[in-house]
């Protein structure tokens, strides 16, 4: 996946309020992919619902330490995934789930949080919020 295009940066940070989605860092704000960008550089451009916005530290981390809390709030996705609108964010600021859709976002309950990251993940959704042992 390539570098977002401008507007879609701009609208993403405006999505999510100029401020990293994990910490409320308004500064060294980045385009997350959610989805790994491949080695090789694809052409494909990512959509809003492909990105988020975090912090440069934050950034780095949801690719090594906190890469387990960033599939959890949805943050991250895995590289299979298609439509990564089908897996919703959490907002630890807003303490809320959200479902993206383009720029938008639109809060959603957890029960159904739940549900749309177990129909995308099944049992390691569950596993990723002690659902189930
Ligand atoms: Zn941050």
């Amino acid at each position: 996946m390539a570098s977002p295009t401008e507007k879609t940066r701009k609208g993403v940070y405006l999505r999510d309020g100029h401020r990293c989605v994990t910490c409320g860092n308004p500064t060294t704000l980045e385009f997350q992919h959610r989805r790994r960008v491949g080695a090789g550089g694809s052409k494909i451009l990512p959509a809003p619902v492909d990105g988020l916005t975090l912090c440069h530290r934050h950034n780095r981390e949801c690719e090594a330490e906190m890469q387990t809390e960033a599939l959890r709030s949805g943050w991250k996705v895995r590289a299979w995934v298609r439509r990564p609108e089908l897996v919703p964010v959490y907002y630890p600021l807003d303490r809320a789930w959200f479902r993206l859709e383009g720029l938008f976002r639109i809060e959603i309950s957890r029960a159904v949080a739940m549900e749309m990251g177990c129909s995308v993940y099944g049992a390691e959704w569950l596993a990723w919020h002690e659902v189930i042992a």
